[in-house]
């Protein structure tokens, strides 16, 4: 507590960060601000009580730190709502309806054998047309979003515990060793990703190794509050990847990126545990910021003539500060144009969860990112987390509009390396 009251003392109330945010920009209200989230933060902090207000407008923050970027001295917003959130997560008296609603999501998300068990029923849901917007608008608001949101259910995709380096598709010394974060959503729905992003690390000269011991990194129970499950769950990764005696630790999900960063202050009051996480902290790198690392590309790119809107992620952008290895990888490929929507690195509205939990601003969010990445006319939207892709396509097709096909980063360059496009 005393931590939480230091961090919102930091506030001046100047305002700055308001214009960045995105739930300001759609409500103007100021407690909907990170300056009035701020305040009712300290209000907590000094003994009032977790109100359905104040819950309410804590659990309408995005958490994508638009705001911390913006503030001049330097608020670290980003550690004031995850505290917050365990507050919000131990002291709010939510009604039925939300804690059934919220237990559902958390009963799934972060469990890779139990998403897997709902890849047969989503893709029978998918072919009957169960999922589609005319069907699903007769649902309940969260599993109307879920149904909206699910990616076409894809044949399951194995990746072997180690993969070996083929410096330009040749045998040679590996460069580097590296572990690949798999996750849970990602594991179940994006192996694909997974997939492409072991074949161009292969490619680079770079030896792969994926840990069976792992499963979801703690992101969405970080981001959510939940304190005790994800120090549970960044314990099983950390002891996971220092295992895997690896020279980095490679993400290709933004969020689960950002919070892997961060695993040195998440256990840094557990004693048998802080000195692993903080080493396995410092070598996580975004599969585009390690490649721009590992010096000269090896593998060669085939032109690829297409036009690419690329949008920021925010855990990419504001959480990493990874903007220009992403745009500089999609460059390196001869014909490739990069374009940047209005409002690049403004939250698409998926924020993890978020669009299940809250989906009527989350849908609102993605309107607006279909529009200005429409305007852009290009070919493909690309961007570095798989939730930002979901969201920007079901935010395309709910509209009517034209509907510009999504890739990850890592495909584009993947196809450009295979000589394929990656549209096909
Ligand atoms: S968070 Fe920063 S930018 Fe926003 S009101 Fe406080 S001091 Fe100003
Ligand atoms: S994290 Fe995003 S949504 Fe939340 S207060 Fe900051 S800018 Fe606004």
């Amino acid at each position: 507590m005393t931590d939480l009251r230091q961090l919102t003392d930091v506030c001046v109330h100047c305002g700055f960060c308001l214009p960045a945010c995105p739930t300001y920009q759609l409500w103007g209200e100021e407690m909907d601000s990170p300056r009035g989230r701020i305040h009712l933060v300290r209000q907590v902090v000094d003994g009032a009580p977790v109100s359905p207000a104040i819950t309410g407008h804590l659990d309408a923050c995005l958490g994508c730190l638009a705001c911390v970027g913006a503030c001049p001295s330097g608020v670290r917003y980003d550690r004031i709502i995850e505290e917050a959130r365990v507050l919000v997560e131990t002291r709010a008296a939510r009604g039925f309806g939300d804690r059934a609603r919220r237990a559902a999501v958390f009963a799934l998300f972060p469990y890779p054998r139990r998403l897997r068990l709902l890849r047969g029923p989503l893709r029978l849901a998918q072919r009957l047309g169960l999922t589609s917007n005319r069907v699903a608008k007769v649902l309940p608001a969260t599993p109307r979003a879920l149904a909206r949101l699910a990616p076409p259910v894809r044949p399951r995709v194995a990746l072997p515990t180690l993969v070996p380096a083929r410096p330009g598709g040749r045998t040679g010394p590996a460069r580097a060793r590296v572990g690949l974060l798999t996750g849970c959503v990602q594991s179940a729905f994006f192996g694909h990703v997974s997939a492409a992003t072991v074949n161009v690390l292969c490619l680079e000269g770079v030896e792969v190794v994926v840990p069976r011991g792992q499963g979801c990194c703690g992101a969405l129970a970080r981001h959510t509050g939940r304190a005790g499950q994800a120090a549970r769950q960044a314990r099983r990764t950390v002891k996971a990847f220092t295992e895997a005696g690896v020279d980095a630790v490679i993400t290709d999900v933004a969020g689960c990126g950002s919070v892997m960063k961060e695993y040195a202050d998440l256990l840094a009051d557990d004693p048998k545990w802080s000195d692993r996480a903080a080493t396995v902290a410092a070598k996580v790198r975004d599969v585009t910021e390690f490649l721009a690392e590992l010096g000269e590309p090896l593998a060669p790119r085939h032109p690829l003539a297409l036009t690419v809107a690329y949008h920021d992620a925010c855990h990419l952008s504001h959480g990493q500060g990874v903007r220009g290895q992403p745009r500089a990888l999609l460059r390196s490929i001869p014909g490739l144009r990069v374009v940047s929507p209005t409002d690049a690195d403004v939250c698409c509205g998926s924020a993890g969860v978020y669009n299940l939990l809250e989906p009527e601003p989350a849908a609102q969010l993605g309107a607006r990112k279909a529009a200005a990445l429409r305007a852009t006319s290009a070919d493909v939207v690309v961007a570095g987390n798989p939730g930002c892709l979901l969201q920007i396509a079901a935010s395309m097709r709910m509209d009517g509009g034209p509907v510009i096909p999504t890739r990850h980063t890592i495909e584009v360059l993947d196809a450009s390396l295979r000589g394929v496009s990656p549209l096909s």
